[in-house]
């Protein structure tokens, strides 16, 4: 009942020139798929240019980060609706790289993730635990407060339409990606906490994205456990034939 979604997450890498070479690249001889959607996250500058080149294909666009007023003083910042009018359907929020590197909070996570869905995006947020935090046997209850701070007084109406990401903060970027035993117990129990929270059938609905260190060989093993929905891609999407071959696990 669950579509598979798999986003590639470009971070700061690419030129419109390299983003819009790669999106043709990509798209062509692209068809879609009945049980999957797939996302690229390219860094600001190249949202407008991708979403020409992407116009009538099955390939969508995510955004990396989003703030949570409709405009204003905010020096660097762009707002959900800017995003939507550049083509988005999609929005990271609260990757571990933001978290650690900007200092975002839980609560930053969910003023963001009720303004994307305002706005009509699907917020995608991304929630992990660190390596310290897993050796001290810490990994669910970080997530918990994560999740529970994180979609705290998302209506049951809107909260649907968020996607979760468990991305461990150990696992992104290192080439050391969680055991597909090890995701799944984390995504078994984040469906849980979903259904405690907003019952069974929005848990059950609810897309749960891995990500950390995803690549060709290990996107199916990943994708075959029963509780993973989807993948966040980083370093593995930025060559066109590995994000594909991660698209066909
Ligand atoms: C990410 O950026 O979300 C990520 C998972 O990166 P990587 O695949 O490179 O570990």
């Amino acid at each position: 009942m669950r579509r598979a979604l798999i986003i590639g997450n470009w971070k700061m890498h690419k030129t419109v020139a390299q983003a819009v070479g790669f999106a043709r690249e990509l798209s062509a001889g692209f068809t879609a798929r009945a049980d999957r959607d797939v996302a690229i996250a390219p860094p600001f500058t190249a949202l407008h240019a991708l979403s020409a080149v992407l116009k009538d294909t099955a390939i969508a666009l995510c955004a990396q980060d989003v703030h949570w007023e409709l405009e204003g003083a905010f020096t660097g910042e762009v707002s959900a609706p800017m995003l939507l009018e550049a083509g988005c359907r999609y929005v990271l929020i609260g990757h571990s790289e933001r978290r650690r590197g900007s200092g975002e909070s839980n609560e930053d996570v969910n003023r963001k993730a009720k303004a994307a869905l305002r706005a009509g995006l699907a917020p995608v947020i991304c929630v992990g635990e660190t390596l310290d935090e897993r050796e001290a046997k810490q990994t669910f209850s970080v997530i918990r407060r994560q999740l529970k701070e994180g979609l705290n007084n998302i209506l049951a109406d809107d909260i649907g339409r968020a996607i979760v990401a468990y991305e461990p903060v150990w696992a992104i970027g290192t080439g050391k990606t969680a055991t597909p035993g090890q995701a799944e117990e984390v995504h078994d129990f984040i469906r849980q906490f979903l259904e405690r929270m907003n019952g069974t059938e929005i848990a059950a609905g609810t897309c749960i994205l891995y990500g950390g260190s995803v690549n060709p060989d290990n996107a199916g093993s990943l994708m075959a456990q029963k509780d993973i929905d989807g993948l966040l891609v980083g370093g593995a999407s930025l060559d066109a034939g590995s994000f594909r071959k991660i698209i066909d696990y």
